[in-house]
């Protein structure tokens, strides 16, 4: 899979995505992840790649010519126009849901913003997708591409050594993965429990499934809404929702579940 991430901090991204099991996966030919420097695209002489924003207000706007020409130079080294995402707090939230979406793509290119962000015309000229990674504003795009690469390479066969880890853990259905413990089986005079040594793998994997209900309840109510759940585990939630209920004292206000 291709990532071409469009930025005027091309270490920054590449540093970060050059270690670690990213890293790995580039090594291993698996991910090919370029940064496209949007300062060599600039004509201006001192290299400005930003002014002042039209009507007044404060910091600076990225102008719209070296990023069209960024984009041109990178369509005709793909051969054909490809999904640009644009980096910023105004777009939808990413998520696991489009993370799965957007792997299956070959070529993804990412714009970050900086400053005050992106002259307007050129991005309704090349984006094709306005994301985000949550309601609060960050000084540049960088980090939001990086979060959503991390996620993307995941997702893509072979960067992780077992398949099913992407498959089993947290969002996989809606509901959160269950604890992990390891060794030592005693730390400090808690145990790991009891269930997890005994070898036997249905009731491990019964115990398992309990707890990322239990803790879906707790911790995200609302993904419980759109799990996909059995009748065993509806069952097992009513009895602990029961079971919860009857260790509140009377009088006291009812924890939400
Ligand atoms: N003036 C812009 C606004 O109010 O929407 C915010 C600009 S922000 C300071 C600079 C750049 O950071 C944006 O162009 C965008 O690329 C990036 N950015 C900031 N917060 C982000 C977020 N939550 N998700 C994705 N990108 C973000």
């Amino acid at each position: 899979m291709n990532f071409h991430i469009m930025t005027l901090f091309p270490d920054m991204v590449l540093n970060g995505l050059g270690t670690s099991i990213t890293g790995r996966a580039m090594e291993r030919g698996i991910l090919n992840i370029e940064a496209v420097n949007i300062r060599d695209y600039t004509l201006d002489r001192h290299l400005h790649v930003d002014d002042a924003p039209y009507g007044g207000g404060a910091g600076m706007v990225m102008q719209p010519e070296p990023v069209y020409r960024a984009y041109e130079a990178l369509r005709e080294r793909i051969g054909r126009k490809p999904r640009v995402l644009y980096m910023t707090p105004q777009g939808k939230v990413f998520s696991q849901e489009i993370a799965r979406e957007l792997a299956k793509e070959e070529d993804l290119v990412f714009l970050c913003g900086h400053y005050e962000g992106v002259d307007e015309r050129v991005l309704d000229m090349i984006v094709t997708d306005y994301l985000s990674i949550g309601d609060y504003v960050l000084t540049g795009g960088e980090l939001p591409a990086m979060v959503m690469i991390d996620c993307i390479s995941r997702l893509v066969p072979g960067v992780l050594n077992n398949r099913e880890s992407a498959e089993i853990e947290t969002f996989h259905d809606n509901l959160l993965e269950y604890p992990q413990y390891t060794r030592p089986e005693n730390f400090m005079g808690h145990r790991v429990p009891e269930v997890l040594l005994s070898g036997h793998h249905a009731n491990v994997d019964r115990w398992r499934r309990q707890q990322s209900l239990i803790r879906t309840a707790e911790r995200r109510p609302d993904l419980l809404e759109k799990a996909c759940l059995t009748r065993e585990d509806k069952a097992f939630l009513a009895a602990y929702r029961q079971e919860q209920e009857e260790k509140i004292p009377s009088g006291k206000i009812k924890k939400s579940l």
